[in-house]
């Protein structure tokens, strides 16, 4: 009998209705004849509630206690949908991360999987029962305690059974139709796409698609494990991805673009004056990585001939931006810079498609469409299958629309959000 895992996300559970249509959709996989393992994601805002709650108890949450409480938000929706399918006449049992193997490092708030041992589950699926696993959460190999992922961690839950149990695919169930052009929210006339590459998912969930949980396509691409994003509002097929879809039987030719991933989470800081010697970058980067502190772009040019100075800008993300200003204060003596300054007010779009690689002239489209949009650009990067700009936050949205439109991916349908907040 084949294995499918699905993943429910918070929005497909948001209530009691939800949760019961939710049941009725995996009774109905199984009754297809597949051994279903399912993890769902706490009911609609729970988690974001549960942290507001945390915070009026305390500014500072021990990290331990705090992954405790976000825990719980799974727990409830896993014994609700168990009973639901109870309620259908089929028989589901629930288990937290913990009693389905996920075992991992002892990071709270940022937990990786280090290995998932689901015995319980196989006996469960043997047993001919729906497993319904809490996502996001896991137990620690060294001190026992209690573990979460990271924020929208159920995905990489839903991707680690699957490759544990060498399921078939690995569905995830969102409130939208698949993954699209752009965020749908941002861009009603966004297009679903039906493929798309492991790499390209990687860059566009590395860039600010909040679709699939970054270490979750890292993952599956590790494991070679296909994942089918769709919704569970409706029975269309939705977007699946895997490793070369456009290679080898059945291959569409890769688009030049797939995808716009944007960002507004992350912030910039500039070093300025910084003289034009050997080892000033190795020292500015050490001291950032050091401190934990993960960066993104970074920019910086041959200094001016004349002042032997020039200016180092690097983004990271805001909620280290006065965090990495004091890292970098503590070093003003060594690296002999001028000043430093923090921006938290730009946006980040990135253009992603593996067609890209063949096709010259990507680029200047990208930013002739920037320019007639009146949008000025403040840093670029590229990669092999990426362009990607920094731009004021509030031109973000524009900038989106803008490129979407150039490379004609608009679609004359409207996208459909089923359900969420988007929070
Ligand atoms: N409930 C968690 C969150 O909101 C995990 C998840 O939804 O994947 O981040
Ligand atoms: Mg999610």
């Amino acid at each position: 009998m084949s294995i499918v895992v699905q993943k429910y996300g918070g929005s497909s559970v948001s209530d009691a209705e939800a949760i019961k249509r939710v049941a009725r959709r995996i009774v109905e996989t199984q009754r297809a004849g597949h051994s279903v393992c399912v993890v769902v994601s706490a009911m609609g805002d729970t988690t974001d509630e549960l942290m507001d709650l945390a915070e009026q108890v305390t500014p500072a949450p021990p990290a331990r206690e705090l992954d405790m409480l976000l825990t719980s938000g799974e727990r409830i929706s896993m014994a609700l949908v168990a009973m639901a399918i109870a309620h259908l006449g089929a028989e589901a049992r629930s288990f937290t991360g913990s009693q389905a193997g996920v075992i991992t490092d002892d990071a709270h708030g940022a937990a990786r999987i280090i290995d998932v041992t689901p015995g319980r589950i196989k006996s469960a699926l043997g047993a001919g029962h729906i497993a319904i696993v809490a996502g996001f959460q896991g137990v620690s190999q060294t001190t026992k305690d209690i573990t979460t992922l990271g924020r929208g961690g159920s995905d990489t839950t839903a991707v680690a059974l699957a490759a544990a149990l060498e399921a078939d695919v690995c569905e995830i169930y969102t409130d939208v139709d698949g993954v699209f052009t752009a965020d749908p929210r941002v861009l009603p006339s966004a297009r679903k796409l039906d493929v798309l590459s492991m790499e390209e998912m990687l860059d566009l969930a590395a860039n600010g698609s909040k679709i699939l949980h970054l270490r979750c396509v890292e993952y599956a691409r590790r494991y070679g494990i296909p994942i089918h994003v769709r919704s569970s509002w409706s029975q269309k097929a939705g977007t699946w991805i895997k490793d070369n879809p456009y290679e080898g039987e059945g291959a569409v030719e890769a688009p030049i673009i797939a995808g716009i991933a944007h960002d507004r989470s992350e912030a910039k800081i500039t070093i300025v004056g910084v003289p034009d010697r050997v080892g000033v970058a190795a020292t500015i980067f050490g001291a950032i990585a050091e401190s934990g502190i993960n960066i993104d772009m970074i920019v910086q040019n041959v200094s001016a001939a004349e002042t032997a100075k020039t200016d180092i800008s690097f983004t990271l993300p805001q909620a280290d931006g006065a965090r990495g200003m004091q890292v970098l204060q503590s070093i003003k003596h060594d690296v002999a810079y001028e000043d430093l300054r923090l921006d938290d007010k730009i946006g980040k779009i990135a253009l992603v498609g593996a067609g890209m690689k063949s096709h010259p002239g990507v680029s200047a489209k990208f930013f002739g469409a920037l320019a007639q949009a009146g949008i000025n650009i403040e840093m670029i990067s590229t990669s092999e299958i990426r362009v990607s700009a920094v731009t004021r936050a509030e031109q973000l949205d524009d900038a989106v629309r803008a490129v979407h439109t150039a490379f004609g991916l608009d679609s004359s349908d409207e996208a459909i959000v089923y359900g969420g907040t988007g929070r």
